[in-house]
């Protein structure tokens, strides 16, 4: 036994089944035993695995543990906090630590090994060795041959012929042959070019000597005093590279590798004047510097009408992080459909800027991480997972359109960005500024408890009015027998801007041409039959698709349930909207915004750029129209269906739909025109519409907190889903019964008072089945998080002791959706 060589490592395969920690030793011949946070090879059932070091601790069992086989990092990819960071996440998203590692390290950094191997043994023992073989001479020489070409030190092993394997592999069990894996270069790896210099030994008078070609680099490379890439050195001069090639060979030359920044933005942003804030921008702001300049923890809410300059105020408290010597994370919802706000970082923050965006390449990310790693990057703009983003000195960490839900991850790790930038800004002594013209439900409690400090905007920048909002209640529309997706009052206000030659956008918060389609005859929908849900007609192509699998088919012109040829089309999508604006104003030039049209990427950004250069009169589409455009021309905004999420089964729905028409609304009259919102709703008494029209959102607030605090829901409660799903309905329905019973069994004998946790469930879920899965859920209401914490996980794993057969459980805790 060897004291102190033990280290427990976080093994990083994606199918074991629970988050332990696995024990391993360190050879006695190696100089030094990896640090907490490398990445090292392990042997794991089998094979061989990459794992972290995450301790190093005596075993309690040394005798049976393997040896580490190599060690990949030089220096620790993960520091002391990010790994206590992990554990936290593990445990507060139950998930397991594997989950989380991707969010943490180099993008592309699957470690790729070598064999390697040395000869240890004694030369004359091993003569003596191979000559007892019984082998054929000439074969035995051969044998001779590769053993003695091999080095004391570790070197790769040389391709032999596979009858020398087992032999070889007796040399091993021996100790005449040692081996080790040796990590290789990654293949993603910094962008590198060849580039030359005059070599020192290079004289004027060996000038006389070359040829006209060659002179002609000489020349050339004299002027120089950094070395040069052969791509400018042919540019230059005209010659081919080898040229290069022979002046390298005679010496004249000094072969150098220069390490290329690939550069992810194709303009660059052009720097802006810094405003003048106004008087609540610089209070808010006072206060961000103050608690900047304490180095204490400090989390505020900063709520701000639409329009009211909440962006200026991020970036002067990212300037200030930044003269303090400090980092800065900036979270925008999604970085394809902030365009703007992005930019706007950019061009003040120049090159110490990283963009996390998708649409960048491996390597570019690769590039990223090790700048902000290393201190070259200052500030990170990224969507939920550039919280993750390694900054040493992180101190601000900005949270815009706080209420957005692209913040929660939907797969696992499903953890809350938001959440996350609290518990850094928790342990980094740092700052969290969450803005939101309209903050989740959640924060406007929290502010209310004193866990966020309120900041407040009230006013738009430049005395810039709120626009004005007209309601169209649909219900007279209908006893008017109008049928039309555009009220006459909205195509009037449309018909008024494209005159006056001002922009318009338009909300429909449904895509596709008909949003379901129905039998006369016999009342049935037609569904998808891998899903439990409508289909919707798409016109372009002419196809009924599935929104949840894409399941698409050829729309039927009889019911696939009684033959009648009375099936009909129903609902209003983007697509039908997008028909009747081009019919009623023939001479616009229309755009719809919408998953169909935005697939490509960088289609958003086009979008973007035609209506900032007016090329676009009209612009439609789904949520996504709502967000982060802000667009002096745009005067009015029509909402067509403001009740289409109202009716959702939904405990947010109300929450949602306020969100989405103030955020709609709020694009509207942010120039110098004032601005119109024209809203069609059939429910215009709902007090998240009313809010909206009278602009009375501390209304909406007060209304909304005291259903959710009266029916016990979120922030009131923490709601934990717990789904079940699975190809076989019986296997689903039984899980979900047998895990909810093992959790009341686990409960009474903790015999805590009945409404410590509140269960409800099991039960189908609302959409009972997506892509052929069967879904069940249990919910559960508690105040104790930390008590479901602890337990949650001990009954998944009570219930895989009596075999789950092919159930899915996840664990959700504060979840969007419980659809
Ligand atoms: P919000 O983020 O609250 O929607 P923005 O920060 O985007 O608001 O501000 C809206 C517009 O007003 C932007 O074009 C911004 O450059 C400008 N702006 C912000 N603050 C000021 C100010 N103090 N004076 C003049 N213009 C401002
Ligand atoms: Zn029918
Ligand atoms: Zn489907």
């Amino acid at each position: 036994m060897n004291p102190g060589r033990y280290v427990q490592a976080c093994v990083n395969l994606p199918e074991l089944p629970d988050d332990r920690l696995y024990d391993y030793h360190i050879p006695a011949d190696w100089p030094f035993i990896p640090s907490p946070g490398s990445r090292v090879l392990v042997p794991f059932a089998g094979r061989r695995a990459e794992a972290i070091v995450w301790g190093c601790q005596e075993p309690t069992y040394p005798e049976t543990i393997k040896d580490v086989l190599a060690v990949l990092d030089d220096t620790p990819l993960l520091t002391p906090d990010q790994m206590s960071l992990i554990d936290w996440l593990a445990m507060r998203y139950f998930c397991r630590r594997q989950d989380l590692l991707h969010l943490f390290l180099p993008p592309g950094l699957k470690a790729r090994t070598e064999k390697c191997w040395r000869l240890t043994g004694e030369p004359a023992k091993m003569t003596a060795l191979l000559d007892r073989l019984p082998l054929p001479p000439e074969v035995l020489q051969d044998l001779r041959k590769a053993l003695a070409g091999l080095a004391e030190e570790y070197t790769p092993l040389p391709k032999l012929p596979t009858e020398f394997k087992p032999y070889l592999n007796q040399f091993v069990e021996q100790g005449f042959i040692k081996i080790c894996w040796r990590p290789q270069k990654p293949a993603v790896n910094f962008k590198t070019v060849q580039a030359y210099t005059l070599a020192p030994e290079f004289s004027r008078a060996a000038a006389d000597r070359l040829t006209a070609k060659q002179q002609k680099v000489v020349a050339f490379l004299a002027d120089q005093t950094t070395p040069v890439s052969t791509k400018e050195i042919l540019a230059a001069t005209g010659v081919t590279a080898s040229v290069l090639t022979a002046l390298c060979q005679r010496g004249y030359l000094t072969k150098t590798t220069l390490t290329l920044e690939r550069n992810p933005f194709r303009q660059p942003a052009v720097p802006q004047p810094v405003p003048e804030l106004n008087a609540e921008q610089a209070q808010a702001l006072a206060q961000i510097r103050a608690a900047l300049h304490r180095g204490e923890t400090a989390a505020f809410l900063l709520h701000g009408v639409t329009g009211s300059g909440k962006t200026e105020v991020y970036l002067q408290a990212i300037a200030e992080a930044l003269k303090l010597g400090k980092d800065a994370i900036f979270l925008v919802p999604e970085i394809a459909l902030t365009p703007q706000t992005v930019e706007r970082v950019r061009a003040r923050f120049g090159e110490t800027v990283a963009v996390m965006h998708s649409s960048l390449s491996e390597g570019e990310r690769f590039e990223q991480w090790w700048k902000m790693k290393n201190g070259e990057v200052k500030v990170v703009v990224g969507a939920r997972s550039a919280v993750f983003a390694p900054l040493p000195n992180l101190g601000l960490i900005i949270v815009d359109e706080e209420h957005e839900f692209t913040y929660k991850q939907e797969e696992v790790p499903r953890y809350h960005a938001k959440e996350v930038a609290y518990e850094l800004c928790r342990r980094n002594k740092g700052v969290l500024v969450l803005g939101s013209a309209t903050p989740s439900l959640e924060s406007v409690y929290a502010r209310e408890k004193g866990e966020l400090i309120g900041l407040t905007l009230t006013q738009r920048v430049l005395g810039r009015p709120l626009p004005r909002v007209q309601v169209v209640d649909l219900r007279q529309e209908f006893k008017a027998r109008r049928f039309t997706v555009l009220s006459p009052v909205l195509k009037d206000e449309i018909a008024k801007r494209l005159q006056r030659r001002e922009q318009v956008i338009i909300l429909l918060n449904r895509r596709g041409f008909a949003t379901f389609i129905l039998c006369r005859e016999c009342g049935q929908v037609l569904k998808c039959s891998a899903c439990d849900v409508t289909l919707t007609y798409h016109r372009k192509p002419n196809v009924l698709r599935c929104h949840y699998c894409d399941y698409q088919m050829v729309p039927p012109d009889r019911c696939p349930h009684c033959q009648s040829h009375y099936i009909r089309y129903f609902g209003h999508g983007t697509q039908r909207l997008e028909e009747e604006l081009t019919t009623e104003f023939p001479h616009a030039r229309v755009a719809r915004m919408d998953l169909d049209t935005t697939s490509r990427k960088g289609s958003h950004e086009q979008i973007y750029r035609q209506l900032v250069r007016r090329e676009i009169d009209i612009l439609l589409g789904t949520q996504m129209v709502a967000k982060g455009l802000d667009l002096p021309n745009v005067t009015l905004v029509g909402i067509v269906a403001a009740d289409a999420g109202l009716n959702l089964p939904d405990f947010r729905a109300a929450e949602r739909t306020y969100q989405l028409l103030t955020q709609a609304a709020g694009r509207a009259g942010r120039g110098s025109e004032a601005g119109l919102v024209v809203v069609q709703t059939y429910n215009p008494e709902h007090y998240s519409i009313k809010a909206l029209v009278a602009q009375e959102e501390a209304a909406f607030y007060r209304q909304e907190l005291a259903y959710r605090e009266a029916a016990n829901y979120p922030p009131f409660t923490h709601l934990i889903r717990v789904l079940f799903s699975g190809p076989d309905q019986h296997a689903v329905v039984k899980a979900a019964q047998k895990w909810t019973s093992l959790l009341q069994m686990a409960l009474a004998k903790l015999a805590l008072p009945p409404a410590t946790m509140e269960i409800i469930g099991p039960q189908p879920a609302l959409i009972e089945k997506i892509k052929n899965k069967f879904r069940w859920h249990t919910l559960l209401k508690t105040k104790e998080l930390v008590l479901a914490e602890r337990l949650l996980p001990r009954v998944v794993q009570a219930l895989n002791r009596e075999r789950r057969q092919g159930v899915r459980i996840i664990i959700d805790e504060n979840p969007y959706s419980v659809l």
